[in-house]
C-alpha cells in the first residue's frame, strides 16, 4: 500500500476575528498560486468563523476544533458534530491536549466525540501525546499508544480518521524532539493501527504537532511514518503556514 496522501493542518485555536478570513484568503491564494503541493491543507478556525471560512476557503480544507459527543440537547455552549457540518465544516479536531488538560477530557470522551463526528461524516483529527514527565519516565510510547487504542472510535478507517501525536511539551513551547524520536513514537502508533485495522491502518495520516515551523518542517516531516502536520503558531499567518506546506513542494 503507497503512503496516505499527506495532511497540514492549521489550529488557530482561540485566536481569529472576522478581519482574520483576509489570512485565510491569503492562503488561498498562495496555495492555488504556488507550485502544487503533495499534501490537502485544512485550516480550523474557531467556531464563529467556520461559516464565514467555508464560503470564502476552495483550496483550503476547513475543520473545528472540537465538538460535542451527543447528537443535540441540553449541553448549554457546547457544539454537535452536524452543527459543525452544516457551517461548512468537513474535519474536527478531538482530543487536544489542551482540551484534555482544560477540559479534563479522558480517552473514553474522545473516543464518543469522534463517534459522533464520524456517525455524520466528518473527519475526525484524534490527538494524543505524553506529558514531559511521562516521556523523562521512559513511558512515552506505552501513554501515547494506550490513548491511541482507548481514542480511536468504532468503525475508525484510513478515510475517516487522522491521528495526531503531539507532544504536551512541545505545544507552543519552541521545542521539538528529535527526529528519531519522531519516527520512534509514529512507528509505534502505526503499530497501533495496524493491530487494530489490519492492512487499513496502515492508510491512517499519522501528523506531527508541536512548534512545528517553515524552518524545521522538512526534517520532522520526512521522519517515518509522518504524514503531515498539526500547526498550531505557525497556521496564524499564511506566509509562515505556507513555508510549512513547502515541506511537501
Ligand atoms: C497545537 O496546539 O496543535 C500545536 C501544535 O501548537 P504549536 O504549533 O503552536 O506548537
Amino acid at each position: 500500500m503507497s503512503n496516505p496522501t499527506a495532511l497540514v493542518a492549521g489550529n488557530w485555536k482561540m485566536n481569529g476575528l472576522t478581519e482574520s478570513l483576509a489570512e485565510l484568503e491569503a492562503l488561498e491564494t498562495l496555495v492555488k498560486e504556488g507550485k502544487s503541493a503533495d499534501c490537502d491543507v485544512l485550516i480550523c478556525p474557531p467556531f464563529t468563523l467556520i461559516g464565514a471560512a467555508s464560503v470564502k476557503a476552495d483550496a483550503v480544507a476547513i475543520g473545528a476544533q472540537d465538538c460535542h459527543g451527543a447528537v443535540s440537547g441540553a449541553h448549554t455552549g457546547d457544539i454537535s458534530a452536524q452543527m459543525l457540518k452544516d457551517a461548512g465544516a468537513t474535519y474536527v479536531i478531538v482530543g487536544h491536549s489542551e482540551r484534555r488538560a482544560d477540559h479534563f477530557e479522558n480517552s473514553k470522551i474522545v473516543k464518543v466525540k469522534a463517534e459522533a463526528a464520524l456517525a455524520v461524516g466528518l473527519t475526525a483529527i484524534v490527538c494524543v501525546g505524553e506529558t514531559e514527565a511521562e516521556r523523562d519516565a521512559g513511558k512515552a510510547v506505552s501513554r501515547v499508544v494506550g490513548q491511541v487504542e482507548a481514542s480511536l472510535p468504532e468503525g475508525a478507517t484510513s478515510a475517516k480518521v487522522v491521528v495526531a501525536y503531539e507532544p504536551v511539551w512541545a505545544i507552543g513551547t519552541g521545542r521539538t524532539p528529535t527526529v528519531q524520536d519522531v519516527a520512534e513514537m509514529h512507528t509505534a502508533i502505526r503499530e497501533a493501527l495496524i493491530k487494530r485495522l489490519g492492512e487499513d491502518g496502515k492508510a491512517v495520516k499519522i501528523l506531527y504537532g508541536g512548534s512545528v515551523k517553515p524552518s524545521n518542517a522538512t526534517e520532522l516531516m520526512g521522519a517515518a511514518n509522518v504524514n503531515g502536520a498539526l500547526v498550531g503558531g505557525a497556521s496564524l499567518k499564511a506566509s509562515d503556514f505556507n513555508g510549512i506546506i513547502d515541506a511537501y513542494r
